[in-house]
């Protein structure tokens, strides 16, 4: 048996790290101030109607990295999900990413692809050289018209800003596709597990050298009975918010109950500013294997993340960056502590870079113990 390692959180950086770990031979605590396992990739039935609920807002897993795609495999069967998204503006619902049906059905047109890219060509701002903002990057790709039915609003709502006020790299994972091609994400491997994301993380945690502790919340005072530290919870918190709170959107969910199909697809997104989601999803379309006579849909509302809320996406902007570079530097200067995941690392990440982060993590680790080499406190360049 080796040394003991703390893994505070049970998401999929805190499992996955903690099962490489135990697989080595490490006895491994692992710590979650929830009451249950997978941090927001949780999912649970719904008691009354059986439906899985994905209940920090909807996962759908997706990558072209066949390492994580064959480890997350071993945990459960991935039943085929495609994501095809739907946007609601006034009255019209339209397809997306914006492709060549939502573009030939805005405009009322029946352009080929090739017309569509020179006609996009022509609406689109092109005395926009260097986009600096996303809303110059939208003027610049889709032109007024599209921009200001697709993405102002929603990104008002989804930001609490302006798009003037947002940087251009947020619009570059939306791409303009000129084909039929509806599918949003542009991964090799799609689907969704057919017991769970909980499920497939209770089987990760599932070894004799892992013991999990649930509704515990680590504190810096704890990590003393450690060989090492993981710790995928934020940053700033270690801290005791020494520098202030970095800045996150967090989100509300208003759940409804009908009878029947809601909406018809798992994801709309409402476009329009007046209404106050940003998109509603309809849980039990994303196991269309299943079958329910009800159906719960969650409304979702973006706001400003408060000290009591849930944190879900980093704001990273110019002085959020700031703030948070003055945090790496104090996690530079600790010991026996390895900053990971998602809050760890104040960054956003998919679900498979989330595990192809912590397989680098936990290489590293057993790298360093061979070579009596130090645990850095970053494993991947957190501001990169
Ligand atoms: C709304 C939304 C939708 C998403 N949809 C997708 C999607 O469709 N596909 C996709 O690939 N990815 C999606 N993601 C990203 C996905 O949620 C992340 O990749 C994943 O949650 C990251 O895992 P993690 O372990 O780093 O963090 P988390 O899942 O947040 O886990 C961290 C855990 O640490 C615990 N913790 C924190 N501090 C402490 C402490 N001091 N003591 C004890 N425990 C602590 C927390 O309770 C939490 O359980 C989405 C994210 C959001 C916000």
């Amino acid at each position: 048996m080796r040394g003991k390692v703390g893994v505070v959180g049970a998401g999929f950086s805190g499992a996955v790290i903690a099962r490489e770990l135990a697989d080595a031979g490490y006895k491994v605590i692992v710590f979650d101030s929830r009451s249950h396992v997978a941090g927001n990739c949780h999912s649970e039935r719904d008691p009354e109607t059986n439906i899985m609920l994905h209940v920090y807002g909807p996962h759908i897993f997706h990558t072209s990295n066949e390492k994580v795609w064959n480890y997350i495999r071993k945990f459960d069967e991935f039943m085929p999900f495609v994501n095809r998204v739907k946007a609601l503006v006034g009255n019209k619902v339209y397809s997306l990413p914006i492709n060549l049906m939502t573009i030939n059905s805005f405009f009322g047109k029946a352009l080929s692809p090739k017309e569509a890219a020179e006609f996009m060509g022509l609406i689109g701002d092109q005395s926009i050289v260097v986009p600096l903002t996303f809303e110059q990057q939208a003027l610049r790709f889709v032109g007024r018209d599209l921009y200001e039915v697709f993405f102002k609003g929603y990104t008002q709502k989804q930001w609490g800003l302006h798009p003037s006020e947002l940087p251009s790299s947020i619009l570059k994972r939306l791409p303009v596709r000129f084909n039929y091609d509806d599918n949003y994400y542009a991964s090799a491997y799609q689907g969704i597990p057919k017991h769970g994301y909980t499920f497939i993380v209770g089987k990760i945690l599932d070894h004799p050298n892992i013991d999990i502790q649930l509704n515990t919340n680590f504190e810096r005072g704890m990590a003393g009975d450690y060989d090492h530290l993981f710790y995928s919870g934020s940053i700033d918190s270690w801290f005791d918010f020494a520098d202030g709170r970095l800045g996150y959107r967090t989100l509300d969910f208003e759940v409804e109950r009908h009878r029947g199909d809601y909406q018809g697809n798992a994801v709309i997104n409402y476009c329009d500013q007046h209404v106050p989601w940003t998109r509603i999803s309809e849980h039990k379309h994303f196991a269309p294997w299943e079958s329910h006579d009800s159906t719960i849909i969650y409304k979702e509302h973006s706001r400003q993340c408060g000290a009591a809320d849930t944190p879900y996406y980093p704001i990273r902007l110019v002085n959020d960056k700031a703030q948070f570079a003055r945090y790496v530097e104090l996690a530079r200067a600790e010991q026996k502590i390895t900053f990971v995941g998602r809050l760890g690392t104040y960054r956003y990440l998919d679900m498979h870079v989330t595990i192809a982060e912590a397989f680098e993590v936990a290489e590293r680790f057993l790298d360093m113990q061979k070579s009596g080499g130090a645990m850095p406190s970053f494993v991947v360049d957190p501001l990169a």
